[in-house]
């Protein structure tokens, strides 16, 4: 192969180690926004845990006023049975005495039933804002640690990318323009291998869409330094190892 070829297969290379590097730099900066997300909604069900219990504790609160207010009725109900002039008059009062002690036992039953439900949540809120707290500590010693790992990584993008020009400023502009195109379309691979098949037939396919590709092409590759791309994907191909040597 000529030098052109050679160039684009060494473009190949360092462009599948800076996108490797760039994909490592991504996934480290992305780990502070995972870490971030987390403790948002953690923030958010504590948030609604407390509007639950502030909800239940009006309710609460209303009920206590009602048991307040069947309490006086009782009183009323008492003073009444000793002034009771008939039978008929004690034994109506005493029912009803009966049937409001009966609701308000039923309430503080539901007061107390709500009380406990309060204290379980509350204890819940305590976890959970003690686990945000753990996990905001956790975020900032990550966002230290991911903060130096990064500069590394860019360090490294950079210095790839620096090898990357230097390589690229070898290959004429139309050809560079059409590397770069095919390496967007096809997620960084532009340049593939012709392979061989096995057997007698000499089949020769390129590496990328394993459409064939005709004895001319592979003849042209290894007499002249001008770039053949595949007429199915349009990838650049080079001879493998096999045909170039
Ligand atoms: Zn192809």
């Amino acid at each position: 192969m000529g030098s052109l070829l050679n160039a684009l297969v060494r473009l190949q290379a360092v462009e599948d180690r800076l996108r490797a590097a760039k994909a490592r730099l991504v996934r480290c900066k992305r780990t502070v926004a995972i870490h971030e997300s987390r403790i948002k909604a953690e923030q958010a069900t504590l948030e609604a845990k407390r509007e639950e219990i502030k909800r239940t504790k009006m309710q609460c609160d209303r009920l206590d006023l009602e048991l307040k207010t069947r309490d006086q009725e009782i009183a009323k109900y008492r003073a009444a049975l000793n002034t009771a002039r008939t039978n008929k008059e004690y034994a109506t009062l005493l029912t009803q005495l009966n049937t409001t002690k009966a609701d308000n036992s039923k309430l503080e039953t539901q007061i107390l039933e709500l009380m406990k439900g309060i204290e379980a949540e509350e204890a819940e809120c305590d976890a959970l804002q003690a686990q945000i707290e753990e996990h905001r500590r956790q975020l900032e010693q990550i966002r230290t640690e991911t903060e130096a790992a990064a500069a590394k990584l860019q360090a490294e993008v950079d210095q790839i990318q620096a090898e990357w020009d230097e390589v690229a400023s070898t290959i004429p502009p139309d050809v560079l323009e059409i590397f770069k195109r095919v390496a967007e379309t096809y997620d960084g691979k532009a340049v593939v291998e012709i392979e061989q098949g096995e057997g007698r037939s000499h089949s020769y396919s390129c590496g990328g869409c394993f459409m064939g590709v005709t004895t001319e092409s592979v003849n042209l590759l290894m007499t002249k330094d001008e770039i053949i791309r595949c007429p199915n994907c349009t990838r650049i191909l080079v001879l493998g190892k096999t045909q170039a040597t």
